[in-house]
């Protein structure tokens, strides 16, 4: 329950621990997490919703053909404002450096000690951003853990018709090719309650099982015309992965500064950066922190200032999920590796920005001391993708623009697996709008 832009009252379960999955990561310090209910990760989200840049799609041109994602930001555009009313955010509403406005339902306003900052950030040509979140502002109150969850907000409300049901408890364990008719023909899933297994045919599928359980069942539809997994004829199903390199900054100033509304300092400028290789840093802001800050009459300020620092890197075809046959789940199906751990220019992109951010505060006037700064281990940041990669060429992606199976038109697969490139900005607001975008496009070549 929130309330002028206060969360007054909040019961949220706690994420499962990687280990109550009982899958062992692949790479060294790859961690996942990912929740096997209604709503997913969406129980658990911040819901930062910021849209990519429109060089966030070109970026990667830079290093090769292999990092061109084929759609662009104008393509995407329409399929942005569609998501951002259903997501009813509270943001800045103006263009910042590397962070498009959005459509905003509630505007707030830099303070004054961000507006100087950012008056510095902008000569370097990035910015300070009221940073976009979900149902942040105005009251609201929802039947879940988080301001917006997926299913309480979306689907929970949508009338049954004989054409539209959920079904709860349905593991899907495979997609089934007919080498006859050429093309996907059932989705196959496990009854959790009974352990039956159960069909669904159709002409169109689509899936949306994250950056880790669309690989993970992609793969498991193997068959005689497709041995790699389905549609994988190129070698890249589960290549590509990729996820935020993700620092944490605690700082004590001598002058408190604003924590409040929760901002983002953009990414550096383009023209001062090798090709994907950046990062924003989020200012922490919470409830609980507004309301020490007014006990201390300090209102809204704070000399105990955080940031979480999130990069972006060149995805690479070695870092990838691969099926472990021998190691089972729990449900007794295969197990997954992730072969992904951050590496040193990851890091240095992290450490440079953190160098740079305590320069503009500095130079702003407000002198620090940094208590702890700590790199996390890969995964933590929860922002897997590529895994089931958008590319024009198949030989460098599983997708078309459509995010269609290249090699089995009628399965899409609309989540964050799909990006090409991983940019610095949370990713869902993105994910969202490119299931938008294939959906209208599903729903036009039905219609057709
Ligand atoms: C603490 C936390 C904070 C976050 N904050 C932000 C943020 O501020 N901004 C942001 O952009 N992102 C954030 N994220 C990430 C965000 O939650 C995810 O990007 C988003 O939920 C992904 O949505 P998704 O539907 O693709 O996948 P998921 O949310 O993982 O949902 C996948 C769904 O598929 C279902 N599923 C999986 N396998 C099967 C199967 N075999 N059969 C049937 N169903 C299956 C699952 O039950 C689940 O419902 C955060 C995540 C966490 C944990």
């Amino acid at each position: 329950m929130r309330g002028a832009g206060l969360t007054l009252a909040r019961k949220r379960r706690e994420l499962p621990p990687q280990s109550a999955w009982n899958v062992p990561p692949g790479g060294p310090s790859a961690a996942w997490f990912a929740e096997y209910s209604a709503g997913g990760l969406s129980n658990h989200w911040t819901g930062a919703v910021p849209r990519y840049a429109p060089s966030d799609f070109t970026e990667g041109e830079a290093l090769g053909p292999e990092f061109r994602w084929p759609v662009s930001y104008a393509d995407l555009e329409p399929h942005y404002a569609r998501i951002e009313e259903l997501l009813h955010i509270v943001g800045g509403g103006e263009d910042v450096p590397s962070m498009p406005a959005g459509h905003v339902s509630h505007k707030l306003h830099l303070p004054p000690d961000w507006q100087t900052i950012d008056g510095r950030a902008r000569k370097q040509g990035r910015g300070v951003a009221v940073l976009p979140l979900s149902y942040m502002g105005g009251a609201t109150a929802s039947a879940s853990g988080t301001p917006f969850n997926s299913y309480v907000r979306l689907l929970d409300g949508l009338p049954r018709t004989p054409r539209f049901e959920i079904r709860f408890r349905a593991r899907v364990i495979r997609l089934e090719w007919s080498g006859e008719k050429r093309r996907v023909t059932r989705a196959i899933y496990v009854d959790d309650a009974t352990g039956l297994e159960h069909a669904v045919e159709a002409d169109h599928f689509v899936l949306a099982a994250g950056p880790l359980f669309s690989a993970r069942i992609l793969l498991e539809s193997a068959c005689n015309d497709f041995a790699q997994g389905l549609g994988n004829v190129e070698g890249v199903l589960g290549a590509y992965l990729h996820d935020h390199p993700y620092g944490k900054l605690e700082l004590r100033t001598e002058q408190p500064l604003s924590i409040f509304p929760p901002l983002c300092v953009t990414r550096r400028a383009l023209a001062s950066s090798e090709p994907l290789r950046a990062a924003q840093a989020v200012l922490w802001s919470s409830t609980g922190a507004r309301v020490k800050s007014w006990a201390r009459l300090t209102f809204d300020r704070s000399s105990a200032i955080g940031f979480n620092f999130f990069g972006t890197h060149p995805p690479e075809k070695k870092h990838r999920l691969r099926l472990l046959p021998d190691e089972p789940d729990e449900k007794g199906r295969p197990g997954i590796a992730l072969d992904f751990a951050l590496d040193a220019p990851m890091v240095r992109t992290l450490e440079e920005t953190r160098d740079e951010l305590l320069g503009l505060i500095h130079e702003s006037g407000f002198k620090s001391q940094t208590l702890v700064w700590e790199v996390v281990p890969a995964g933590t940041s929860f922002h897997y993708g590529g895994t089931v990669r958008m590319h024009a060429e198949p030989r460098f992606g599983m997708l078309d623009g459509f995010n269609r199976l290249h090699a089995v038109p009628n399965v899409r697969v609309v989540d964050a697996s799909a990006f090409t490139t991983g940019p610095e900005k949370n990713p869902t607001l993105t994910a969202m709008a490119l299931a938008s975008r294939s959906a209208e496009e599903l729903a036009a070549s039905l219609r057709r």
